[in-house]
């Protein structure tokens, strides 16, 4: 028992200035709880024959670390040097100056979210942002939801629910996060009526499948995966006639869904929202947080009948937006109204659309500045390639350069990954053929890794 006389009691620490400091920064019930946990802790290694002086030494530097590591967010920022630019898990788009700043105004300030300021009425949340997405679409109409998953659900489930939705079986995806389009349907109450075949489907076939009991028509948008080889689709021109001749609606997923043109960035092109409206369908929709490069959110446009349908339907209360991301979401899209700017001014395009001689530059720049950061390791500039990510363009990557990093043993890669990983600014690449890659196209300013490597 000598042993445990060693331990100080809870109050002998909370008294004690450095339990008063603990307090302090963390508050009485977080430090409470962790000194019990630690005294328990504390106690069991006596029993087991640690020696109590010791275990009473060691008390207060693991107390203090315990407070620490529970007091550092999971979520602060790091450094995505993945060379994926749209990367999913790391919360896909870092949204314009602009959105940021919108976005904080609308968190500490009331605003006229479903009040019409003019008039003193009642305003629709949505008001804000249909505007804005027919000019730059050149749709009748807009809703908006939380994602894309909740826009094809809420479509499929107005059109689809008690009756038939046909779709092509060369697009019946699975988009990761089990959203798998047969699933989504079964949940949105719509029975699936596969058409055609893996590689390929043609007009016949959707106009053979069409019966009294069809609601709609779906065309999806085949984001993270490409069928080459002996293939035939049936393009939205053709699809939204057959549609229109048998009375039933045109649901076309575009996933990522592009407001301008990527060959005007050097990237290979990727239908366009206005191009997909051109084409026909009656409903599109598409993500606010892939290639648009906003807040999460998912977009519907089409026709005004259909969308004031959509509207109506309950489940819109349960997928509607936040006033943060629809200040940020209105912010995002006014930057589409002045495209010559908009590669400065959205993040998602800027990193992109770099070039990779600018990218190139900045690793040689870089390489012996880093290499003096990990003296352990060699530091070389290399060549790489970028991914859009969030199964954009999938297949296509884009010409790149980074920092190659080497060290002595098989494992230096994944252990150096492991460190860089818990730094206080966490910094990810990708480990390729026994090197750590730190591929530089998301990094704006060369200082932000030297920091993050520095602490
Ligand atoms: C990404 C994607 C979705 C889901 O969109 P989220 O915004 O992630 O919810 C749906 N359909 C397609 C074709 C997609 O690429």
């Amino acid at each position: 028992m000598t042993g445990f006389r060693a331990l100080p009691s809870v109050d002998q620490v909370l008294l004690s200035d450095r339990g008063r400091a603990l307090i302090d920064a963390h508050g009485r019930a977080v430090v409470t709880a962790a000194l019990r946990a630690r005294l328990d802790a504390a106690r069991a290694a006596i029993k087991g024959g640690a020696d109590g002086e010791t275990e009473a030494a060691r008390l207060p530097h693991l107390l203090a670390a315990d407070l620490a590591a529970g007091a550092a967010s999971k979520l602060r920022p790091m450094l995505n040097l993945t060379g994926t630019v749209l990367h999913t898990n790391l919360g896909r788009a870092i949204l314009a100056e602009e959105a940021i700043e919108a976005a904080s105004a609308a968190m500490a300030a009331p605003l006229a979210l479903e009040f019409d300021l003019d008039g003193g009425g009642r305003g629709q949340r949505d008001d804000h942002l249909r505007g804005l997405l027919c000019e730059l679409t050149g749709a009748e109409d807009a809703t908006i939801v939380n994602n894309n998953a909740a826009a094809v659900l809420i479509a499929l489930n107005t059109f689809g629910q008690g009756r038939q939705a046909i779709v092509s079986r060369g697009e019946l995806i699975e988009i990761g996060g089990a959203f798998r389009m047969p699933d989504i349907m079964a949940r949105a109450g719509a029975q699936l009526v596969e058409v055609g075949t893996t590689n390929r489907t043609h007009p016949r076939d959707y106009e053979g499948a069409i019966t009294a009991e069809t609601g709609l028509i779906l065309k999806v948008h085949t984001s993270n995966y490409r069928i080459e080889g002996f293939t035939a689709e049936v393009p939205a021109p053709a699809l939204a006639q057959i549609a229109r001749k048998a009375g039933v609606v045109l649901l076309n997923d575009l996933g990522s869904g592009s407001l301008v043109d990527l060959a005007a960035y050097g990237l290979r092109r990727e239908p366009t929202v206005a191009e997909a409206v051109a084409e026909g369908a009656d409903l599109i929709t598409f993500s606010g947080d892939k290639l648009l490069g906003g807040p999460q959110a998912g977009f519907i446009v089409g026709r005004r009948d259909l969308i004031a349908q959509i509207n109506r339907n309950p489940l819109k209360r349960a997928v509607r937006l936040d006033k943060i991301r629809i200040a940020a979401l209105e912010a995002t899209l006014r930057l589409y109204r002045d495209p010559d700017r908009l590669a400065q001014r959205l993040p998602t395009l800027r990193h992109l659309a770099r070039p990779q001689s600018d990218i190139a530059a900045q690793a040689e720049r870089l390489a012996p500045r880093v290499g003096a950061l990990l003296p352990d390791y060699s530091v070389t500039a290399t060549d790489c390639a970028s991914q859009i990510g969030s199964g954009s363009l999938p297949t296509d990557t884009i010409p790149s350069a980074g920092l190659r990093i080497t060290g002595q043993g098989g494992d230096a890669p994944d252990r150096l990954s492991a460190r860089l990983r818990a730094l206080p600014c966490p910094v990810v690449g990708h480990i390729r053929d026994g090197a750590l890659i730190l591929d530089l196209r998301c990094l704006d300013r060369d200082d932000d890794l030297l920091r993050a490597l520095s602490a």
